[in-house]
């Protein structure tokens, strides 16, 4: 039994864009940009995530403190993962609809070739059939 909902897309690819563009539309608008922490010619190392009308509170990654959790570590990944994170969080903001849009294009050009081919293997199919039945002797 299909425990999708009714109007769940049969195409899970098309679901996952759907879902991409219900996330950025209920988000703040982007383009965000990453923070200086991604910068290492920049002498601030601010973690927080920007975009035109928030100054870091979009979202902030945390760098590790270089210290085990049991002497107050705060269990977060070392700066250069930690700056990666940020860089990915910033750029999915745009990245992501940009995706749902380009798999939506290359799904309707999908179609269009499969709808093209299945005229072209129809009229073969006719093709055929008058073929053989001018070699049957039938025309
Ligand atoms: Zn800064």
């Amino acid at each position: 039994m299909n425990s999708e909902p009714q109007d769940a897309p049969a195409n899970p690819a098309l679901a996952r864009a759907e879902e991409a563009e219900r996330l950025a539309k209920e988000a703040t608008p982007g383009p965000w940009y990453e923070p200086h922490i991604c910068d290492d010619s920049h002498p601030c190392n601010c973690a927080g995530i920007l975009s035109e009308g928030y100054a870091s509170g979009i979202a902030s990654v945390t760098v590790s403190n270089g210290l085990p959790v049991s002497r107050g570590g705060n269990d977060a990944p070392p700066k250069k993962e930690a700056a990666a994170n940020a860089r990915l969080i910033a750029r999915a903001r745009t990245l992501l609809p940009t995706l749902a849009a380009d798999l939506r294009a290359a799904l309707g050009r999908e179609k269009q070739l499969r709808e093209a081919m299945m005229e072209k293997i129809t009229g073969c199919q006719y093709d055929l059939k008058i073929a053989r039945a001018a070699l049957e002797g039938r025309e």
